[in-house]
């Protein structure tokens, strides 16, 4: 199996990448991406992060992805095609913080991020729709059509516990592919994926809907 949302010293994760590795080694995970926050990094950093992620990659017997979690802002996320090209795969999570009944703006960040070419995954949908409101399902779907015609992926982010029965099933159905997410900060979470894979499989899910399927 896979987790590739997992943070590490590079932002606010407190192991080391080859921590977060030897904890996926552990739980027998076939796949672990790394995905520090964007913000964190200078050019300088960023140089490091990608040749120490390849480094632990070599010396490892599961594939070790290199990613990044970017941010959805008012202007698009903050991912420019220098990093990008150097990654395996882009998270893009809104992080703003709206007012009650402003759900529109949420499913507006979300669409600029799905439309972006350097995004694939879409990372913890609607965490804050608790307080931000729930959209109608309408709106909702026409989220999963838009990734569906760009090709992008949602994850199933354990940690969070989102996004919900109903959305994975519409992707399972259209054939959006979905990712598997701890969105671990301590190295011994990396890996605990069970929220999100029984959500896989109760939404009629399989390994095949999952992005990086090809590597299991
Ligand atoms: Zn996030
Ligand atoms: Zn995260």
């Amino acid at each position: 199996m896979m987790d590739l949302h997992t943070h590490t010293r590079y932002s606010d994760g407190i192991g080391l990448i080859r921590d977060n590795v030897s904890w996926a080694e552990k739980r027998r995970l076939k796949i672990v991406g790394i995905s520090d926050h964007i913000h964190f990094f200078t050019p300088g950093i960023f140089s490091k992060y990608v040749r120490e992620i390849r480094t632990v990659r070599d010396e490892s017997e599961i594939v070790v992805l290199a990613g990044i979690e970017a941010n959805i802002t008012e202007s698009g996320p903050d991912i420019t095609e220098e990093f990008a090209r150097e990654l395996d795969y882009v998270i893009a999570s809104v992080h703003e913080w709206f007012g009650e009944g402003e759900w529109y703006r949420y499913l507006e960040y979300v669409k600029k991020a799905i439309i972006d070419e350097n995004v694939d995954i879409i990372g913890h949908f609607g965490n804050t729709f608790p307080w931000i409101g729930y959209p109608p399902w309408e709106e909702v779907l026409e989220v999963i059509k838009l990734a569906e015609e760009y090709g992008k992926a949602f994850e199933i982010s354990a940690r969070y516990k989102v996004p919900d029965l109903d959305f994975i099933r519409e992707c399972v159905k259209r054939g959006v592919k979905l990712s598997l997410a701890t969105d671990a900060h301590r190295p011994d979470d990396v890996g605990k994926i069970e929220w999100s894979l029984k959500m896989l499989k109760k939404a009629g899910g399989s390994e095949e809907d999952l992005v990086f399927s090809e590597l299991l």
